[in-house]
């Protein structure tokens, strides 16, 4: 998420060693059921603040409505329960104590049915009658790790890109051990099968989510699944024998075509919110700013900077990112990070880019050489900055200039075009591979073995002529 370069965030979070003891209980919970629901709903305004809510009702809706029904049917059946697909990329879910429960809008594209969605949300549910996320918050009270660790760091208006480290922070604190995920597996099951829906839906989710583990990039924004949860492989024998235990005689629901119908339009990827990366630009139509990275390098779009570096190279790097609480004149925004970066200033002044003021300058740290710029561009102070190891520098210096000399704001009938990938359907054509299927009609946007792990395949299989799988599209 944050490379060796992150410029004004260096955020080391001594990751809790949160092993549950074999009890699986409550051994560190030191909060009341008051205090629980407390915390919760304080974190739960934070994550919705950094990380925003999902903007599609029909979604929120089904994710509530498969929620509360199974919540109803756990050991804590009274509310507060709430359920919210929060707009991130990465596929995962998490709970906080006092009910509150989350998925990422990444992971909904990968659930073969309603059963997979229902058990997703059993597994969540069971943390919390489980007092396990209760345990890892007082676990964090006790090392002095509170989730407000991040809250200086990160700026507060936007989510995604340019926002939700601390909720990234925190929920990788709230990784589980192995004892509390076996644990929820169990309940989950439960939770799920009692309530009507298909237990079996628990196995397709972990066989999914350990294909996808070989080919996620892990370290993208919001943790995935893995970094909070037990691996899969490690879960799905002991599942297996849950779901055999858990079917009983009544109807249980699947509901895979019509769960897939619905999800056509679910966007793909980084969002708007979140900016987008399209070829060697980043855009963030809501911000309205661009910038065009150096031809060839890899840009990734993290929770709280874009970053860019060479292939290969860890060298040089360009970051772009939004200062937060920027106040005073730029010259004094700049003197202000820079010097909390431990920077000395080697030269700089102010200038304009693209219309825009600016201040630019070259900063010499105790290894690193960057020439940074402060942009400001509406209500938001950008920063962008190239950082080169010493000796590298005076290369590098060229494409530094360039990439800052590419900032620029947008026309909003420019932004207004900026359209994220969505999810799409397809049916299958004779000849069609995962890989053709893949290149065309976004290219880029999915590589074959992750959209053959979302219509539950793996790559080295062939898609079945006429039958209608997903894609990832531009509307
Ligand atoms: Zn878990």
């Amino acid at each position: 998420m944050i490379r060796r370069y992150g410029l004004a965030v260096v955020a080391v979070v001594a990751m809790a060693c949160v092993t549950t003891p074999a009890s699986g209980r409550s051994q560190l919970n030191f909060l009341s059921v008051a205090q629980e629901i407390a915390l919760g709903r304080e974190s739960d305004q934070q994550i919705r603040a950094d990380m925003s809510v999902y903007d599609d009702a029909g979604w929120q809706a089904s994710v509530t409505r498969v929620g509360i029904v199974m919540a109803k049917q756990s050991h804590h059946p009274n509310p507060p329960w709430s359920f919210v697909v929060v707009d991130a990329s990465a596929v995962n879910a998490c709970a906080l104590p006092g009910g509150f429960i989350y998925v990422t809008r990444g992971i909904v594209p990968f659930l073969q049915s309603e059963a997979e969605l229902a058990n997703v949300l059993g597994h969540e549910i069971a943390h919390v009658t489980a007092l396990h996320g209760a345990s890892a918050y007082s676990k964090q009270q006790l090392t002095g790790l509170g989730l407000g660790v991040g809250r200086i760091l990160a700026p507060e208006k936007y989510g995604g890109v340019f926002g939700g480290l601390e909720v990234a922070m925190s929920l990788t604190l709230l990784k589980h051990g192995r004892d509390a995920d076996r644990g929820a597996d169990r309940l989950g099951v439960g939770y799920a099968s009692s309530s009507g829906w298909c237990p079996a839906g628990m196995v397709g989710l972990l066989s999914t989510l350990g294909r996808l583990s070989e080919v996620l990039e892990l370290s993208r924004g919001v943790p995935n699944f893995l970094t909070t949860h037990l691996l899969p492989e490690d879960r799905i024998a002991a599942v297996k024998d849950l779901v055999t235990a858990a079917q009983g005689p009544g109807a249980q629901t699947v509901n895979a075509a019509e769960f897939s119908g619905r999800l056509p339009g679910v966007v793909w990827g980084d969002s708007r919110e979140q900016g987008i990366v399209r070829g060697c630009e980043f855009v963030h139509p809501i911000l309205r700013i661009a910038l065009r990275f150096p031809d060839g390098w890899e840009i990734s779009n993290g929770a709280s900077q874009v970053t860019a570096q060479p292939d290969g190279e860890a060298q040089a790097a360009v970051v772009l990112r939004v200062v937060p609480n920027a106040s005073g004149g730029l010259a004094q925004v700049a003197r202000t990070q820079m010097t909390a970066a431990k920077f000395t200033e080697v030269s700089g002044g102010e200038t304009t880019i693209n219309g825009l003021c600016a201040y630019v300058g070259t900063y010499r740290g105790e290894q690193e050489v960057v020439r940074a710029a402060f942009i400001a561009a509406g209500s938001t102070t950008s920063l962008v900055a190239g950082v080169a190891a010493a000796q590298a520098f005076g290369r590098a210096q060229g494409t530094f200039a360039n990439t800052i000399e590419s900032f620029r704001t947008m026309p909003q009938a420019e932004a207004d075009q900026i359209q994220p990938f969505r999810v799409g359907q397809y049916t299958v054509w004779s000849g069609d591979t995962w890989t053709s299927t893949a290149a065309s009609p976004a290219p880029r946007a999915v590589d074959p073995a992750t959209l053959a792990i979302m219509n539950g395949a793996t790559v080295a299989s062939t898609p079945l002529v006429s039958v209608r799988i997903r894609v990832v599209i531009v509307v």
